[in-house]
């Protein structure tokens, strides 16, 4: 079980799991990132999940800046939406 809630650098992991996906975007600010390292440096549980996450992560951001194309019932939805309907 992990404890989200353990604090290393001043971070605790929650903070850590709730900045990676800024961290993987590099849009983290150096003091931040340098509190995020500090933090992975002493924690084995974000070291471990931290790598997991970020693989995932990674993932994710491809699959989002890939336009996705409705599907047909959305799509229809949408029409009425727009149509007053
Ligand atoms: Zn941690």
């Amino acid at each position: 079980m992990l404890d989200l809630d353990r604090e290393i650098g001043g971070l605790t992991c929650r903070d850590v799991l709730a900045h990676l996906s800024d961290y993987v975007d590099g849009e983290l600010d150096s003091a931040t990132i340098a509190r995020v390292h500090e933090h992975l440096r002493g924690c084995d549980q974000c070291t471990r999940f931290g790598g997991q996450f970020g693989a995932v992560l990674s993932e994710l951001r491809a699959r989002l800046t890939t336009p996705v194309p409705l599907d047909a019932a959305r799509a229809q939805r949408l029409r009425d939406r727009l149509a007053g309907a």
